[in-house]
């Protein structure tokens, strides 16, 4: 049995969330989950974005499921997402995006990796005014961050079997940064001499992303562009109902879908669950539980292949808890 730290976040997420539960439930996952409250949901109830005991349990338990947590747009809030990352030093963010029959999209047969840098870059929060008309953000790259992204991704490409590992950078004019995050790249990729490897200017990558994602597999790259390709990359497979995350540190991993808290539909029972619940396979597999993994993922891919019981997104008219009762029938 493993004890996991459930954070079902703000808005849609405490749907998506117990609609996984009872999936994992009914799939005989060895699940025991400890349920915490962080973000809007705690603050609102006077308590602080992310209380101590919910860092306590993701440190004890080394593993967490959450859901989406709000950030409102330009005011004081630190987003609780990035704080998680940083705090817990989670510096892999692992967004894999797959086709899956029956969601309608552009190409067949994707089946991609985005690996994005989860503690440096834009995000490392250095930012002030300059006067009053100016404002200034700066861009952290290091050789350590940079150094332990691409062996991850390495890594990765080398127990799932994967071919090819792309960098994406835009060295050609950020050429400290990203030119030392694209040296690093050059530097470990010839540890792995059985994975081939090539880079891309991010411009291009997305460009060549749109016209012919095929050609990719893994892709590794620093924080910002990873935020972006792998939205790029969620598009290209169905949206980001059907998009889940893992950020992943030393020891401790927390499991995530992609998007984020949908506000519009809070309450409405209406957004796709498969997101979070890939999320969930994710962590299975993460925690060694391959077989229940695969189960879960069979019965969530034939109920998407029939397409009769699925969320709005989909173009179905399922309600989220009807969706998650569809693969638990499945299964
Ligand atoms: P969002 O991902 O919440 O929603 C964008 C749109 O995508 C939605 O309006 C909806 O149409 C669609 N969508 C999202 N999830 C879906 C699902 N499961 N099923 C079907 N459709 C879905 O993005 P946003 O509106 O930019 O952000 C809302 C809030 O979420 C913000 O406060 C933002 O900071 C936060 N956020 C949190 C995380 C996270 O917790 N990791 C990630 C992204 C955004």
């Amino acid at each position: 049995m493993h004890t996991v730290t459930l954070i079902p976040g703000d808005g849609t997420g405490p749907e998506i969330a117990d609609a996984t539960v009872a999936v994992l439930k009914a799939a005989g996952a060895p699940i025991e989950w400890e349920k915490k409250e962080a973000g809007l949901q705690a603050y609102e109830k006077g308590g602080d974005l992310l209380p101590e005991d919910v860092l306590e349990s993701i440190k004890r338990n080394k593993i967490a499921l959450k859901g989406p947590l709000t950030t409102p747009v330009g005011t004081g809030f630190r987003s609780v997402n990035v704080a998680l990352r940083k705090e817990l030093d989670l510096y892999a963010n692992l967004r894999p995006a797959k086709t899956y029959k029956g969601i309608q999209s552009r190409y067949d047969h994707i089946d991609l990796v985005v690996v994005r840098e989860n503690t440096e870059d834009l995000y490392a929060g250095v930012e002030h005014m300059v006067g009053e008309d100016a404002a200034e953000s700066i861009k952290i790259i290091t050789r350590k961050g940079s150094e332990r992204i691409v062996r991850f991704a390495f890594e990765y490409a080398v127990r799932n079997n994967r071919k090819k590992v792309t960098a994406v950078h835009k060295a050609n004019i950020m050429k400290c940064t990203d030119g030392l995050f694209l040296n690093v790249a050059q530097e470990i990729s010839r540890e792995y001499p059985q994975v081939k490897f090539e880079d891309r200017i991010v411009d291009n990558m997305c460009m060549q992303l749109v016209i012919k994602p095929q050609l990719y597999d893994v892709m590794v790259m620093p924080n910002l562009y990873g935020d972006i390709i792998s939205d790029l990359c969620a598009g290209l497979v169905g949206g980001l109902g059907v998009a889940p995350g893992a950020n992943i540190g030393k020891d401790i991993a927390i499991f995530e879908p992609v998007h984020g808290s949908a506000p519009k539909y809070a309450g409405k029972n209406k957004v796709n669950p498969t997101a979070i619940l890939l999320s969930a396979v994710l962590m299975l597999r993460h925690l060694g539980e391959t077989n229940v993994a695969e189960k879960i993922e069979r019965a969530l891919a034939e109920v998407l292949a029939r397409g009769t019981c699925v969320t709005y997104d989909l173009g179905g008219k399922a309600t989220t808890s009807e969706m998650a009762q569809a693969i638990i029938d499945q299964l």
